[in-house]
């Protein structure tokens, strides 16, 4: 009897340590500032991890000798030794160790550096705890992953957003064998991209984190607080680009970037971001590239595509200005326009559903704006980045600054923007679009009328 107590003690025990190995990470805080240092302790202590803390650099990598934690949270701006010299340090030695950079003097700009360097995130302080709690979650679970361990579970992310990437009106893709273009997709890692904003001028970058199924695209702004959804429900604006707002959070200019995610088809993303998505060349290349760059994952659960079988009109076909979306197999986007030169008369037809394509046609045609126009945009405050090589300028009789790349570039380059404004809906689109002289606001009228009958 008191043997099998003994073995019943032990074996309880023994379930405890192996719990505890499996499922009890320990975290590392390292900062200067000790309130910081016991608020994030405390909140990381009640959500069942084990913490250790630092109060400098030297410190952490020290501990590092005797305890490895699964995670450290390190502060930028240190005495003696900044935290950029303690990542790259800690890089070298544990590279295992998953790092989230702190700061109080947070630009994208040192984020786009900090992920460069092998952070797997960067907040900006004031810290909101709720974001903090949040990503320490998603870098554990990609951390298991990697390492082929049971990945903790976190719903916090889908419950921040109510766009299901399921509409259940194509339940026979649902009900039957998923085919494999029709799962959900993800990206395989974190990937950045530094560059300008071309209506704020300002230096900006992206960072791209993988997401969960069923998660959708979602921005956030850099202390990973807001949470904005990329659906046309929180569109704000669409003077010149597509806006997104939720709360006192914005994000500019996302359409060239939505339009990549909706051709390859990246269903849970998350986009990390200052203000505005950085205009690159003014075109898509550089997306693609940064998408095929990350790697695509296949996720395991489907998504299904919005079938248009209705024929929806913005606009009025006779007076010469309109987009309509018509029944089709495959995403098929028409457009023309018909100005004076040196614009004149240009059209363009494509069937942009395989990335191949669109990549080669679309991606490539850059953003344009006539110099008159460009005068007025400076007013509004807007295009401060738009300096001579990332958008095309269009003088009195010619383009002054470059040479396009299509005869019928801009047609193209309207293509695109369609293609990323189709996508807030929230999942891939299958119709033939056919729009003449329309811009962004055509483009999310046309979506609400979509959105209003199919209930998307
Ligand atoms: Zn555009």
């Amino acid at each position: 009897m008191q043997e099998t107590r003994f073995f019943l003690f032990l074996a309880s025990d023994f379930l405890l340590l192996m719990f505890k190995m499996n499922y009890t990470k320990t975290i590392m805080v390292v900062d200067d500032e000790n309130s910081i240092r016991q608020s994030l302790s405390d909140v990381l202590k009640d959500e069942g991890f084990d913490v250790i803390s630092a109060s400098d650099g030297q410190n952490a990598l020290k501990m590092l000798d005797t305890n490895t934690p699964d995670l450290i949270i390190l502060d930028i701006w240190m005495p003696v030794m900044d935290g950029t010299e303690v990542l790259k340090v800690i890089k070298k030695t544990h590279p295992d160790i998953e790092v989230i950079m702190i700061s109080g003097h947070g630009n994208i700009e040192a984020a786009v550096k900090a992920i460069k360097l092998g952070a797997y995130d960067y907040i900006e302080k004031p810290l909101s705890l709720d974001g903090v709690l949040l990503t320490v979650k998603r870098a554990l679970r990609e951390r298991d992953k990697r390492r082929g361990e049971p990945e903790l579970a976190i719903q916090d992310i889908t419950e921040q957003k109510n766009v299901p990437l399921t509409k259940g009106y194509d339940k026979k893709i649902k009900e039957g064998s998923v085919s494999a273009s029709r799962l959900q997709r993800t990206i395989k890692k974190s990937i950045v991209l530094g560059g300008q904003g071309l209506h704020s001028g300002g230096k900006t970058g992206v960072i791209l984190s993988p997401l969960q199924p069923n998660s959708g695209i979602i921005f956030t702004g850099l202390s990973s607080e807001e949470m904005i959804p990329a659906h046309l429900d929180y569109v704000s604006s669409t003077d010149y680009a597509t806006t997104l707002k939720r709360g006192h959070a914005s994000i500019m200019t996302i359409e060239h970037l939505m339009a990549v995610l909706h051709i390859y088809r990246i269903t849970n993303l998350l986009i990390k971001i200052g203000s505005e998505v950085p205009i690159m060349d003014g075109s898509a290349t550089d997306f693609c590239q940064m998408i095929e760059d990350g790697g695509i994952e296949k996720q395991d659960e489907p998504v299904d595509d919005i079938i248009i079988d209705d024929i929806y009109t913005v606009g009025n076909p006779a007076k010469g200005r309109y987009i309509s979306i018509e029944p089709c197999p495959h995403l098929t986007i028409q457009y023309s326009m018909d100005y004076p030169p040196p614009i004149g008369r240009q059209e363009a037809s494509f069937i942009i559903d395989a990335p191949e394509v669109f990549k080669k046609e679309i991606a490539p045609a850059r953003t344009y704006g006539s110099v008159k126009d460009y005068g007025k945009l400076e007013e509004m405050g807007l295009a401060k980045g738009g300096r001579l090589s990332n958008v095309v300028l269009v003088g009195e009789d010619k383009v002054i600054n470059t040479s396009l790349r299509f005869t019928n570039e801009f047609a193209r380059h309207k293509i695109l923007d369609i293609t990323g404004d189709l996508y807030l809906l929230g999942r891939p689109i299958k119709g033939k679009v056919v729009a003449r002289m329309t811009g962004h606001t055509e483009n999310i009228l046309l979506l609400r009328k979509i959105a209003e009958c199919k209930k998307c």
